[in-house]
């Protein structure tokens, strides 16, 4: 029989999940601009601002600390072919500020937000000029995992773009049944696999359930991708999982060379701080843009005393604990 979590911050959790995903609220966020402006100050926490010039400000001074970042520009399901091209333009000029500034940094990106929503092989085509460029100076790409409708094709073009590139990574889900299986294909490819949880509502047919189910998932796919040695990114918050990391790297002597640790920027800093001191490879993900509206709901569905948070900040209370 299905398990569901029926606490309130699980249903509050789902009620957000579903809130994301609702067109004509994103709408009225976009369109009334105190709604919009009381949000993004609950969303700045999370974000390295709206615009490209200030996320690298955020970026530089995450390197000061020796943390390298991954940047995002925010925004998927783009529904038309010359706004996809747009993303990617601003895509290309991410790569070159990379460059011209000297950061330590990579690039991330959703392919729906660069043309899979309207075709594959539009998303594919800009994905391969944007690998490209960011191959020639010297950065990765990585590419999120979205919805599970749209699983397939993103694994797809990653197959596609990796007969190419060797400077493409991607994303797994622990919480999809299918990733063991996805997972060792991945090992085939060149590339960094990042291994996360999974952010999104998936029915219980194709998903486990939140909670033990899917760090019992995490535990074994982490095993299996640090000890093929293969380059890759353990992205998570979940202290015991990053624990059980360290442990099985250091039990069976395995190089932490091909490892990489990655939170969200805003998200338990002093965890990857702590990881970093350790002597790991750590990379905080910042994303930018003015499509922070999905981003946000998804941060407070994953952890909901930051609805609290959110509220408080939102209001202008200034609350601790804020990165930087
Ligand atoms: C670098 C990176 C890239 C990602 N890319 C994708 C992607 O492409 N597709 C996708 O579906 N998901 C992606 N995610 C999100 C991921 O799937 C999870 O939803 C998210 O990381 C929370 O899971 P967790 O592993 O931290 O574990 P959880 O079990 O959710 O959390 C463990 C602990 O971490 C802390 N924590 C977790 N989230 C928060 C938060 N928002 N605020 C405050 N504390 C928190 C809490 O202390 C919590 O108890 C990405 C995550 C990271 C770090």
């Amino acid at each position: 029989m299905e398990k569901r979590d029926t606490s309130l911050e699980a249903l509050a959790a789902a009620a957000l999940r579903r809130i994301a995903r609702n067109e004509s609220i994103k709408a009225y966020i976009q369109e009334y601009t105190l709604a919009r402006d009381v949000l993004l100050r609950a969303a700045r926490r999370f974000i390295g601002g709206e615009i490209l010039d200030e996320c690298l400000e955020v970026a530089a001074e995450v390197n000061e600390e020796d943390l390298a970042v991954t940047i995002d520009y925010m925004g998927e399901s783009t529904r038309n072919a010359g706004m996809a091209r747009e993303a990617a333009e601003e895509f290309s000029r991410v790569v070159r500020s990379i460059a011209e500034r000297g950061l330590n940094a990579s690039i991330s990106l959703d392919l729906s937000h660069i043309g899979m929503a309207v075709e594959a092989g539009l998303a594919f085509d800009n994905a391969s000029r944007l690998a490209g460029a960011a191959g020639d100076a010297g950065l990765e790409m990585m590419i999120s995992m979205e919805g599970s409708e749209r699983t397939e094709d993103v694994l797809e073009t990653h197959r596609r773009l990796c007969e190419i590139h060797g400077n493409v990574g991607i994303t797994l889900q622990a919480y999809l049944f299918r990733t063991t299986d996805d997972l060792r294909e991945a090992l085939e490819r060149p590339g960094r696999i990042r291994l996360v949880k999974g952010a999104y509502e998936e029915p219980v047919r194709i998903a486990r359930a939140r909670g033990e189910d899917v760090d019992a998932a995490y535990r074994e796919l982490m095993r299996m991708l640090l000890a093929s040695g293969h380059a890759c990114s353990i992205a998570t918050h979940d202290q015991e999982m990053l624990d059980y990391a360290h442990d099985f790297l250091t039990n069976n002597g395995i190089s932490r060379e091909p490892v990489e640790f990655e939170m969200l920027y805003g998200v338990e800093p002093e965890r990857l701080r702590a990881m970093s001191n350790f002597g790991y490879k750590t990379r905080v993900y910042l994303p930018y843009g003015r499509e922070w509206y999905l981003y946000l709901c998804h941060r407070l569905a994953e952890h909901p005393p930051n609805i609290y948070r959110a509220f408080a900040e939102a209001v202008g209370v200034d609350v601790p604990g804020h990165i930087r």
